[in-house]
């Protein structure tokens, strides 16, 4: 790693403050990750020791997931970026060191074509207006590139001139996608979408296996790092071959399809978002398997089922939002008892919340906590935690 690079651009970015996503920037990559392995010790310390966190060889551009908000100043001039920290107030970006190169400047063209197409911004305290966001996803391995134009209203006279104009700029654009949103709301995304070119969707590629990712879907935005850490939640589940394995809180399936092609028997998938379901059971198509299966429904929902029907499986994946899992899955997972279970955890707080639950409420023990910089200069961290029970302590 270049550490001339680093010292230049470490606290060089003019919104640095106003836009608040870069939380580290005035810290240097290694002290970022001093920091962040600090935090980790901190609050999972207690349960066993840390590994020394993962970090990037290259921690800029990393984001292949962009999105920007659009709005008109007094002066009528058109500016694209985030919202300012805590507010709705846009800050202009063109570039950010953390986002992809081509999807920003994609940002950017969209912002220059809007003008003589006559597309207006929309303005949400007089809720008038078209434009609202604009999402770019762009897949690391094939370098497919999908562009989501969210509206206020669906009426969109000249969407194919200026499809037409965009793709002229950047033939990388394999798909762009009209999304719908004319609520208040701080969802980006709106309920209806329509296809305006392509696919609707982009594939990508990580640990060997391909993924179709929709509009909606979760998808990692790191997809160096993700190749990390899924290649660590694997190595902890040490597959042998013919395991059954849950894999909850499954997105578009990666982990479940990644196990699936190491050798777990059995695959079962659970998640709440419908649009990732449906593209988790064509990625299991796409990498040829049949032994998965996916539902769309709610993982505390789905293990207590599970729990139910006397389900026992042999490894359970978790890898639940910001918000950690709930004690109804919890309490789930305890009755079901898998010898392994593998947490992975955007949120090192609630990941300690739900370490606790189970200490108290089970007869688990953690093994190992493995920290991923998934998210260099902003204050998040990764963590991939392996827990496992005492040989003959079913727990009912
Ligand atoms: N394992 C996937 C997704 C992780 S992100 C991956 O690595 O890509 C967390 C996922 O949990 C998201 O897809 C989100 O839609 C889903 N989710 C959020 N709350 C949920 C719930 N209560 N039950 C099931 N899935 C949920």
């Amino acid at each position: 790693m270049s550490n001339t690079k680093l010292h230049i651009q470490n606290g060089s970015c003019p919104v640095y403050k106003k836009c608040g996503g870069c939380q580290l920037q005035n810290l240097s990559y290694p002290e970022q990750l001093k920091f962040k392995q600090r935090k980790v010790e901190k609050l999972l310390g207690r349960f066993c020791r840390v590994e020394p966190i993962i970090g990037m060889e290259e921690p800029y551009h990393y984001r292949n997931k962009v999105q920007a908000a659009f709005y008109t100043n007094r002066q009528g001039k058109i500016i694209s970026g985030v919202y300012q920290s805590g507010t709705h107030h846009v800050v202009g970006i063109d570039s950010c060191m953390i986002e992809d190169r081509l999807a920003d400047k994609i940002i950017v063209a969209v912002r220059k074509l809007l003008p003589s197409f006559k597309m207006t911004t929309y303005n949400e305290d007089a809720r008038k207006g078209f434009l609202r966001h604009v999402l770019v996803k762009r897949g690391f391995a094939t370098g497919q590139v999908m562009l989501v134009l969210v509206t206020a209203t669906p009426v969109f006279p000249s969407k194919n001139n200026f499809v037409g104009a965009i793709r002229a700029q950047f033939p990388q654009i394999t798909t762009v996608v009209q999304s719908i949103n004319p609520h208040a709301t701080n969802l980006v995304l709106g309920d209806r979408q329509s296809v305006l070119y392509g696919k609707g969707y982009i594939e990508d590629e990580l640990c060997g296996c391909r993924f179709r990712i929709s509009p909606k879907s979760f998808y990692q935005i790191n997809p160096v790092q993700t190749e990390v850490l899924y290649g660590k939640a694997i190595e902890f589940a040490g597959l042998r071959g013919s395991e059954t394995v849950l894999d909850t809180y499954c997105g578009i399936g990666t982990i479940g399809i990644i196990a699936a092609k190491h050798g777990a028997g059995r695959v079962i998938g659970a998640e709440l978002n419908g649009d990732a379901v449906r593209d988790a059971i064509v990625n299991a198509k796409l990498n040829g398997l049949k032994n998965i299966r996916f539902y769309k429904t709610d993982a505390g929902d789905f293990m207590r089922e599970a729990a139910r029907e006397s389900e026992r499986p042999d490894v359970v994946f978790m890898d639940p939002p910001r918000a950690g899992s709930s004690e109804v899955f919890l309490d789930a997972l305890t009755l079901m008892s898998p010898k392994t279970v593998v947490y992975v955890s955007c949120n090192p707080e609630t990941l300690a919340r739900d370490l606790d639950h189970l200490c108290k409420h089970s007869a688990y023990k953690i093994k190992k906590i493995q920290p991923v910089d998934m998210f260099p200069h902003t204050q998040h961290v990764e963590c991939v935690a392996l827990l496992t029970r005492d040989k003959n302590s079913r727990k009912s």
